[in-house]
């Protein structure tokens, strides 16, 4: 608890709000408006990308609410008792297993919509050799990367499902969540184009990060993620951290990949010894200041900045 706490301060403008929606039983109660759903399906996300997603797909016809509270790093979330009753009293609770162990011991499989199930996950751990050992202590209990929200087009595809799956839970608007879910991956589809144009030329394809999260971005638009640790949490062993820095010297790395929910320090450290900068990647862990297409957007313009991508 202590070291979300701290994380939370350091996060700055966020604390205080994380402060206050967790004292306050979680941001999800307040948007249920505490059972106010005038009969409509309660619907639960387990963090910030799924809520966005649940949002877009159930329109007005569902109430969404999330276990998350925004500026919370939701990997080490715990649930408490209000959690729990809102998951318990959910119709439907959409979640990636391997994410949150706390969340993926308390559902209830047969109201609940896995979006890794969605898609072809990729493995964890997938690339650097020496890097089993880390994932051993890690705390994801699957064997595939679960950060698979950071593919555009992987997350078109888990719309589409989540569309089949609310319309199936509620006959009565079946049409509307399939028309709310085909737009959503439309506009999905524009932004994994975007993506695509993008990136299509870069004078790096090298992405080094400190939270190793983006592995599907990086599979999707041909990069190459070197990612100095997968458990945001962790301290990175010296010889994990001299690898990477070696690797990110030899590819000619500018740029090292922070984010703003975990402290910084770890990147700073690996950058300044390889003389490359730092730049805020945002993982979509939690709620961005806009929403998630336009956060993505602007991780788009930072990628395409420090890659030195060509129009
Ligand atoms: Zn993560």
């Amino acid at each position: 608890m202590m070291s979300r706490l701290s994380r939370s301060y350091a996060a700055g403008l966020l604390a205080g709000a994380a402060l206050l929606t967790s004292t306050a039983c979680g941001a999800g109660s307040a948007e249920t408006g505490a059972g106010a759903g005038g009969g409509k399906p309660a619907v639960v996300a387990a963090f910030y990308p799924l809520q966005w997603l649940s949002q877009q797909v159930g329109g007005p016809d569902a109430a969404v609410s999330v276990l998350t509270a925004p500026g919370v790093e939701p990997h080490d979330l715990e649930l408490g008792p209000h959690q729990m009753a809102e998951l318990g009293k959910a119709s439907l609770i959409v979640y990636i297993k391997g994410v949150q162990p706390a969340v993926d011991d308390a559902v209830d499989a047969d109201k609940a919509f896995d979006a890794a199930t969605a898609v072809k996950t990729l493995p964890a751990g997938h690339d650097e050799a020496g890097h089993e050992g880390e994932e051993a202590e890690h705390d994801h209990e699957v064997s595939y990367d679960p950060h698979l929200w950071l593919d555009p087009a992987r997350l078109a595809t888990v719309a589409t499902g989540l569309g089949e799956r609310m319309a199936a839970a509620d006959p009565a608007h079946a049409q509307g969540y399939k028309d709310r879910a085909a737009a959503t991956a439309a506009s999905l589809g524009a932004l994994d184009k975007e993506f695509t144009q993008g990136l299509a030329t870069c004078r790096s394809r090298t992405l080094v990060t400190a939270h190793e999260a983006f592995g599907y971005l990086a599979d999707r638009y041909r990069l190459k993620q070197v990612g100095i640790t997968l458990d945001p949490e962790a301290e990175p062993s010296p010889a994990r951290l001299a690898e990477v820095a070696g690797l990110a010297k030899s590819e000619k790395v500018t740029t090292v990949f922070t984010e703003s929910l975990v402290s910084p320090k770890v990147a700073q450290v690996l950058a300044s010894e390889v003389g490359a900068r730092t730049a805020v990647l945002d993982p979509l862990e939690s709620k961005p200041s806009g929403d998630y297409l336009s956060a993505m957007r602007a991780n788009l313009t930072t990628l395409r900045t420090a890659l030195g991508c060509g129009a």
